[in-house]
């Protein structure tokens, strides 16, 4: 189970479906993204957990901000809320790039013709937002 810190291994679930999660006892690592990752066996186990509903929920309730959560990444996550809110990114003044967190900042800033800094501060935006 991957906690908002990030904490390991917690001596108790926080919430009783913890229990029933099916990445309880996998590599924390597998849940939070590596660069160029799309979260591919993390997906994968959390396609067939039993409180998938809930996980999700909680991320929502805490904020949580890193890792997978539910089956979903946190731009995933961030796009629901938008969503559920009614908003797009552009309404949240935040452009809609794909691959923002996997693609190299470098790359970013040659496609969309800004600054490198420019890429950290809607990398920024995004995290701040969800
Ligand atoms: S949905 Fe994924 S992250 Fe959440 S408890 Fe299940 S396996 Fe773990």
């Amino acid at each position: 189970m991957i906690l908002p810190e990030l904490d390991l291994e917690p001596a108790e679930p926080v919430e009783p479906w913890m229990d029933d999660a099916a990445c309880l006892g996998k590599d924390v690592n597998l849940f939070v993204r590596e660069q160029g990752d799309n979260y591919t066996v993390a997906r994968s186990v959390c396609s067939g957990c039993r409180v998938k509903e809930q996980c999700l929920a909680f991320a929502e309730r805490t904020g949580t901000k890193a890792g997978m959560f539910g089956g979903l990444s946190p731009e995933e996550r961030y796009e629901r809320r938008l969503e559920r809110e009614g908003r797009s990114h552009y309404s949240a003044g935040i452009p809609d790039i794909p691959g923002l967190f996997e693609e190299s900042t470098a790359n970013l800033a040659r496609t969309y013709k800004v600054h490198p800094r420019t890429i950290t501060r809607w990398r920024q935006l995004v995290r701040e937002a969800s």
